[in-house]
């Protein structure tokens, strides 16, 4: 469960990616090409692949000890993190010409799986109202509509894109007539598909992407037409988990940053971490990071064991998101005037650590899984 090899080897490939490669791309939001192939050619991205098709076939606690050590090693796995889960869906659901086909090459790095269409601007977090439509004609389907926040478009090959096939009034339930495609995103670029790259508080490389009459050949639905929200719910809990370990690294980044800080700086004559003052907030961060951590290796152990996870996954993400967010502000404060200064990266993981309480899923739709699918509350929405 620890992986402590893991961690050591991962830790030493981000030691060759210092604050100042962040820094320089987060000034140009340029995407870093050069930290996801070392990830790529050392093996880490394909950590979950079966190695029948080519990748390292490691559990789900090997791929969150990978995530946990990039961010505490102060460097950002949303580059590509992406990657580790959607290649799920094709795992479970894909058919075997498609697992031939894409697996081996994302494993190697050949193609990268990056780009995962989901959220709508007009839908939101109600997914199932989604509006893109996907049309059978012949051999291929004909998909018009529009994403948005398609983190990494630009930089990607492929696409998962879920898109309705079935009209909303004609199906039984809201949750059926979606389905779920994989998106050769070089073939249609300029060809239907339009990317617009959004400016966001953090370099994250996220997009608007357009489908005019978008071509996507038959064969590349996933699993079964009209099944595409369950193939995408099927992988949330991996997907949760990851994006915990990742917030559980930038709390213990932060937190180190923090300590050293407040044992180095010396006002009035004295540490400032000899001010109870400095010490506490970063203290009580430390402490909820540890309890988050807690929930986050009972929700891997559960994944690797095949059990339910939901619990635990959402209860994860949500305490760690909140816990790096604890860290990210105590050490802002603990750094002063020099918190904001970019050469102290503490700005730049301040503004990155603050998307987890929003994506992949905002805190209050976690609280309304616990209160409703845990607790037995009513429905809200
Ligand atoms: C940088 C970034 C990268 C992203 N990457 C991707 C990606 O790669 N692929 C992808 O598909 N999506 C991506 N997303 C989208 C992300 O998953 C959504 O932003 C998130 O799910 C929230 O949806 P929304 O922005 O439409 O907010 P809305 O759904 O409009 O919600 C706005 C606010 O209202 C609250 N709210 C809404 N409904 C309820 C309710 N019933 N009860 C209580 N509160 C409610 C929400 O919690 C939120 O705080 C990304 C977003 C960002 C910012």
């Amino acid at each position: 469960m620890d992986h402590s090899e893991i961690r050591d080897e991962v830790k030493k490939l981000c030691a060759r990616f210092p604050g100042e490669y962040w820094r320089k791309l987060d000034a140009v939001r340029g995407y870093p090409t050069e930290f996801v192939t070392a990830l790529t050619e050392a093996g880490y991205l394909g950590a979950l692949i079966p190695e029948e098709f080519g990748g390292a076939g490691l559990p789900l606690s090997a791929a969150a000890a990978i995530l946990e050590t990039v961010h505490s090693s102060g460097c950002n796995g949303a580059a590509c993190h992406a990657q580790m889960y959607i290649m799920g869906t094709i795992l479970r659901h894909g058919s075997a010409a498609q697992k031939q086909l894409y697996l081996p090459r994302i494993a190697s790095g050949a193609a990268r799986l990056q780009a995962f269409g989901v959220t709508e601007p007009t839908s939101g977090t109600d997914t199932t109202s989604l509006r893109t439509t996907a049309r059978r004609e012949g051999d291929h389907y004909v998909v018009n509509g529009q994403k948005i926040w398609t983190s990494r478009a630009e930089h990607s090959d492929l696409m998962l894109l879920l898109a309705r096939t079935t009209p909303r009034d004609q199906v039984a339930r809201k949750t059926e007539g979606l389905s779920t495609f994989i998106v050769d995103m070089n073939a249609v670029l300029g060809n239907g598909l339009t990317i617009r790259p959004i400016r966001t508080m953090m370099n994250h490389n996220s997009c608007e992407v357009f489908f005019d009459n978008m071509k996507v050949p038959a064969e590349n639905l996933v699993g079964a037409e009209g099944r595409g929200f369950r193939y995408i719910l099927d992988g949330m809990n991996a997907e949760r988990l990851l994006i915990a370990a990742e917030s559980i690294g930038d709390a213990k980044w932060f937190t180190t940053r923090s300590t050293a800080y407040a044992n180095e700086r010396r006002v009035f004559n004295r540490p400032i971490g000899q001010n109870q003052g400095v010490q506490f907030p970063i203290a009580r961060a430390y402490a909820q990071m540890r309890a988050a951590e807690l929930m986050v290796r009972e929700g891997l152990r559960k994944f690797d064991a095949g059990e339910a996870c939901g619990e635990e996954a959402n209860m994860a993400k949500m305490l760690a998101a909140e816990a790096s967010w604890a860290a990210a502000e105590a050490c802002v404060q603990t750094h002063g005037g020099f918190g904001f200064a970019e050469e102290y990266d503490v700005e730049r993981k301040f503004r990155e650590a603050r998307l987890y309480q929003v994506a992949p899923i905002s805190t209050n739709l976690v609280l309304s899984y616990i209160a409703e699918h845990v607790l037995g509350l009513p429905r809200s929405y």
